[in-house]
């Protein structure tokens, strides 16, 4: 048996490949968490006194997520929101049941709502219609752009300060390679924890998982009891995105050379601030005329009304 590397007195269960340790469960663990820690306050991603809003999906992100913040953070300030999708042949709702008795144990306020709830269609349905209308548009895009939507507005409504998201690094890393190879110089700014806020109707999202690799996330999630769930979002198959593809190259690239994705983030995040440095202010974006939600600039619709006014979810 080999000795963890940090206390040197446990067995280690884990090879850490991006540092060469071995650890301990229990050193694994106080490595996740000082690290999450460490991303909040390089960023000073909230403070003591903010009203936190927790998206949460019920995954094992959301797990590390909800058990990191409520260990460090007045749950008298802290809030939960879970938005169901509604996709035939994938429910969340044992994930949303950890979720809610969880939330009743520490007295935390849990807004449970679905895109059904909120837009009379479900995903499914969503993503049926659009497909009729040959509308080339994939399910995870209006599946984010309207989650996204949803949670703004019930944060804003309910005055929280802070609306704070599980995305681990993988999925970080995917989505700056994305911003980068697309061009799209607004996005890769607009990700980064101190990305300029361009509506006072935007409540700022903050993503303190963002330098843990998915699979620390899911051994720290297992090493805690979680049950995972075993399906998938059928969705997640349905066509190649440009993401599947991203995801399988990095994760080769992270195979052979073990820290890729936290290097790459790093570099991304100190270009980010040097050009956030560099460049003036730039002006709040104009508010969509449909739902009244920031839109982007030279627009009079936001993308989420123009692409549900096309298949019909919004006449
Ligand atoms: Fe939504 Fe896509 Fe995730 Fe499925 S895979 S839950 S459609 S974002
Ligand atoms: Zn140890
Ligand atoms: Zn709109």
């Amino acid at each position: 048996m080999v000795r963890c590397d940090v206390c040197g007195v446990s067995n280690a269960i884990i090879l850490q490949r991006h540092t060469g340790r071995y650890l301990c469960s229990k050193c694994f663990i106080d490595d996740v968490r000082s690290r999450i820690l460490d991303e909040v306050r390089k960023y000073e991603m909230f403070r003591d006194n903010d009203k936190l809003l927790l998206a949460l999906s019920g995954g094992k992100d959301s797990f590390v997520l909800f058990d990191v913040i409520s260990s460090i953070h007045d749950v008298s300030r802290l809030g939960v929101i879970t938005v169901a999708e509604g996709i035939v042949g994938y429910s969340r709702d044992e994930d949303i049941i950890w979720i809610l008795s969880r939330c009743k144990e520490l007295g935390i306020d849990c807004i449970k709502t679905s895109i059904k709830d909120e837009l009379s269609y479900s995903l499914t349905e969503i993503v049926d219609l659009s497909n009729k209308l040959g509308v080339d548009v994939s399910p995870c895009t209006y599946c984010g752009m309207i989650r996204r939507r949803i949670i703004n507005r019930y944060a804003r409504e309910l005055g929280y300060d802070k609306v704070l998201t599980a995305h681990n690094l993988d999925d970080e890393a995917q989505t700056a390679l994305i911003n980068i190879l697309r061009g799209d110089l607004s996005r890769l700014i607009q990700s980064h924890p101190k990305g300029p806020k361009l509506s006072p109707l935007f409540i700022r999202r903050v993503k303190p998982l963002r330098k843990i690799y998915e699979w620390e996330c899911a051994l720290y999630a297992y090493l805690k009891g979680f049950k995972f769930q075993e399906v998938e979002c059928p969705y997640i198959t349905t066509r190649p995105t440009l993401r599947a593809k991203v995801r399988e190259y990095l994760y080769r690239l992270e195979t052979v050379k073990p820290g890729t994705l936290l290097r790459f983030l790093n570099i991304i995040d100190d270009l980010v601030i040097k050009f956030l440095d560099s460049t003036s202010r730039l002006p709040d974006l104009p508010t969509c005329k449909i739902c009244g939600e920031p839109t982007a600039y030279n627009r009079s619709l936001c993308k989420t009304c123009e692409l549900l006014t096309k298949v019909g979810v919004i006449r």
